[in-house]
C-alpha cells in the first residue's frame, strides 16, 4: 500500500471478512497460530467483543440519547467524537467521528468506497453487503436504487447524501425518531435504532415491529 492512501490503515478491517474470504481467513489464522504470533483464545475474544458484546447495541445508545436530550444531541452533530466518548464508547476505528441527522429533506447513507472503513466502537464488525463491490461501487452513483434493494423508498423530496468513509472519519447516522415513540424512554428507543439504521440502509423501527 503507497501509505497516502486514507484507507491505508495498519489495523485494517478486512481480516474480518466472512463469506469467500473465510477458508483464507482461517486458513492465515491457523498458520499464524501454528507459529505463535497469535493465540485463537484471543482472538475469539477480540471477534465476539466486536461481533456480539459491543455490536451496534452502543450506536443505539447513542442515538437514543441524542433523542431524548436535546443538549446530548447537539454536542453529538458538533463533536461527535467527544460526545460518544463521554458514553464510554471508545476504541480503535472510531477516533473521529462525525455525527449525520437524517431529516424529512435530508436522508444519509455512509459507505466506504474504497475498503471497509467502519466506526466499530459504536456500530460492531461491519455486514458483509458493507464490504461488498457492488454496494461500494453502487451507492455513490445510485443510492436510491440501493435504498430500493434494502425495502426502503424515500420521498423524491428527500435528498439523500452519501458520505465516504475513511481512515480518518467514520460517520455514525442518527436515524428519525419513529412515530409512536414519544412515550418510551432511552432504554426502549436503542431497541428500535437498528445497525442498519445508523449506516441508511434501513430506518428505525416503529414500536411494535417486528425486529
Ligand atoms: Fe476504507
Amino acid at each position: 500500500m503507497s501509505g497516502h492512501d486514507p484507507h491505508d490503515h495498519d489495523d485494517h478491517d478486512d481480516h474480518s471478512e466472512l463469506g469467500d474470504m473465510d477458508v483464507r481467513v482461517r486458513a492465515l489464522e491457523s498458520i499464524l497460530a501454528a507459529k505463535g504470533y497469535v493465540d485463537p483464545a484471543a482472538l475469539d475474544v477480540l471477534i465476539d467483543t466486536y461481533q456480539t458484546r459491543v455490536g451496534p447495541r452502543n450506536g443505539a445508545r447513542v442515538v437514543a440519547r441524542a433523542w431524548t436530550d436535546p443538549d446530548f444531541r447537539a454536542w453529538l452533530l458538533e463533536d461527535a467524537t467527544a460526545a460518544i466518548t463521554s458514553l464510554g464508547f471508545v476504541g480503535r476505528q472510531g477516533e473521529h467521528m462525525v455525527a449525520v441527522e437524517n431529516t424529512a429533506a435530508r436522508h444519509n447513507i455512509v459507505v466506504c468506497t474504497l475498503c471497509s472503513c467502519y466506526p466499530w466502537p459504536v456500530l460492531g464488525l461491519p455486514p458483509v453487503w458493507y464490504k461488498s463491490a457492488p454496494y461500494r461501487a453502487r451507492v455513490v452513483r445510485d443510492p436510491r436504487g440501493v435504498l430500493a434493494e434494502f425495502g426502503l423508498s424515500l420521498p423524491a423530496t428527500t435528498e439523500i447524501r452519501v458520505w465516504d468513509s475513511t481512515a480518518e472519519v467514520r460517520y455514525l447516522v442518527i436515524p428519525r425518531r419513529p412515530p409512536g415513540s414519544a412515550a418510551l424512554g432511552a432504554e426502549a428507543l436503542a431497541e428500535l435504532v437498528t445497525r442498519d439504521s445508523m449506516i441508511g440502509t434501513g430506518l428505525a423501527r416503529a414500536p411494535g415491529a417486528p425486529t
